[in-house]
C-alpha cells in the first residue's frame, strides 16, 4: 500500500472511531438511558461538548493532512488544528494502526514524512547558526578511535563514515552541529542550545519521539540507514540530509 492510501485509511479509521465514541456519548445523554441525576447529565453534556470541539480540531487537522498530502499545502487556517493533531493524536493513530496490522516501523516514517511536508510547507528560514543538525553517536566507525561526541574537531576526516562529510559541510553552511549517544544526549543538547530549527538523523522511533518531545521547535527528520543493523555504522542518504540543511537556512539553494 503507498504511503497516500496508508495514511487516508488510517486517518478515516481513527476518525471513525472517534465519531462513534462522540456517538455513544451524545446518545447517553440525550435519553438519560441510566435514569440518573441531574449531575450525571450535566458531566454527559460537559465530556460530549469537549470530546465534540477536540473532534472539530481534528477535523480540521485531518483535512489539512489530506489537503498536505495531495498538494503539498494547506491552507492558513487549518495549520493551528493540524499542528495539534499531528503532534497530540498521531500517536494513538499509530496504535489503532498497529492494531489493524500496519507494521509500526512504516506507520512511524508516515508520520516522520507528514511532519517533514508540514514543516516545508511552512517555508520556514533560519540564519545558519539557528539551525541544530543532530546526528546519532552510532553514525560514527565503530571501530574509529577517535571521540567525537565532545569534541567533533577530533575525527581526522579519514573519510570511513560521514562524520568528516558532516564537519565539511557544517563549516561551508555555519549550522550548529551535534553527535549525540540517544533521545535523553539529544532533548539535553536542545535545551542548552536553544535552537530555532532542527535537522535530526536517527531511526524511526527516535525520531518520532524526539519530534513530539521538542514541539513546537520545528524539525526535519531524517530516517537513518542501518546497512549493519540498529545503532551500528549507520549512514544517511547524503542527498536528503543537505537538501534539509538547506530548506530551512536563509539565503541558500
Ligand atoms: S571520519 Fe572521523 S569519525 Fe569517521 S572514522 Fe574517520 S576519523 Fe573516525
Amino acid at each position: 500500500m503507498d504511503d497516500r492510501k496508508l495514511n487516508s485509511s488510517f486517518i478515516f479509521l481513527t476518525l471513525g472511531v472517534f465519531f462513534a465514541f462522540i456517538l455513544v456519548l451524545g446518545f447517553l445523554w440525550f435519553f438519560n438511558i441510566f435514569g440518573v441525576s441531574a449531575l450525571v447529565n450535566i458531566f454527559f453534556l460537559v465530556f460530549s461538548l469537549i470530546l465534540t470541539l477536540i473532534f472539530l480540531v481534528l477535523v480540521g487537522g485531518f483535512l489539512g493532512i489530506w489537503l498536505l498530502i495531495r498538494n503539498n499545502r494547506i491552507p492558513f487556517i487549518l495549520q493551528t488544528p493540524m499542528v495539534l493533531t499531528v503532534n497530540y493524536f498521531m500517536g494513538f493513530v499509530i496504535k489503532i494502526g498497529q492494531l489493524f496490522g500496519f507494521s509500526r516501523e512504516k506507520l512511524q516514517r508516515n508520520y516522520i514524512n507528514l511532519t517533514n511536508k508540514l514543516v516545508k510547507s511552512l517555508r520556514l528560514r533560519f540564519s545558519p547558526e539557528d539551525i541544530l543538525v543532530l546526528a546519532p553517536h552510532c553514525i560514527q566507525k565503530a571501530n574509529c578511535p577517535h571521540r567525537i561526541t565532545h569534541d567533533l574537531n577530533n575525527c581526522n576526516r579519514c573519510g570511513e563514515c560521514q562524520i568528516g562529510n558532516l564537519t565539511e559541510m557544517q563549516e561551508e553552511l555555519d549550522f550548529r552541529l551535534a553527535v549525540v549517544s540517544g533521545g535523553t544526549g539529544a532533548r539535553q543538547v536542545v535545551k542548552k542550545m536553544k535552537p530555532r530549527a532542527i535537522v535530526a538523523i536517527a531511526c524511526e522511533r527516535d525520531l518520532m519521539s524526539g519530534i513530539q518531545d521538542v514541539f513546537p521547535h520545528p524539525v526535519l527528520g531524517v530516517v537513518n540507514i542501518r546497512p549493519d543493523g540498529p545503532c551500528l555504522n549507520t549512514e544517511v542518504d547524503w542527498t536528503e540530509l543537505e537538501t534539509a540543511i538547506k530548506s530551512l537556512c536563509k539565503g541558500v539553494g
